[in-house]
């Protein structure tokens, strides 16, 4: 079971961002050594050609991969230990979290939520947070019209 939310007012939306960036060595037609980070090689190329990689020394756009393999961004990390995944009982209770969080702060509109949620999208209603049902057409039409909502699993509330 899911919930659709929208989050009105000074909610920030519920969303992650993971950047994978990997460390490249770089070499000016100077000789000189820098670094810089990079989604992918292609991407290095790609602006390299464009001169928009310079020489923090000299200014020089004529700049190169120096021969090192680039080292993925998590190699940087100074622990050696990889971080465990959160277990089961973390995440349920984290989405418990969730749901208490947004039972005090947003309106429940029940199956009304597609329909407010584009009231308050086009500020015929008042910006708020709210929850409730939506079906996946309605969602689909939500995210079509460039309305922000969150689905999140509605997980049973925590016993104590
Ligand atoms: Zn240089």
């Amino acid at each position: 079971m899911a919930k659709t939310i929208l989050l009105g007012g000074t909610h920030r939306p519920l969303k992650g961002y993971v950047s994978k960036m990997i460390l490249f060595k770089l070499k000016c037609d100077g000789d000189h050594e820098f670094e810089g980070w990079f989604r992918d090689g292609a991407t290095f190329d790609r602006q390299s050609a464009r001169g928009q990689v310079s020489c923090p020394q000299c200014g020089s756009s004529t700049v190169d991969k120096a021969p090192m393999a680039p080292r993925p961004l998590r190699t940087l990390d100074t622990s050696s230990v990889e971080p465990t995944p959160p277990r089961v009982e973390e995440v349920r209770r984290a989405l418990q979290v969730l749901r208490r969080h947004v039972e005090t702060n947003c309106e429940n509109v029940g199956s009304q939520f597609a329909a407010e949620a584009r009231a308050i999208h086009n500020g015929t209603s008042k910006t708020r947070g709210i929850y409730g049902d939506s079906t996946p057409e309605e969602s689909r039409a939500l995210a079509e019209d460039g309305i922000d909502f969150q689905t999140i699993p509605w997980v049973p509330p925590s016993d104590a």
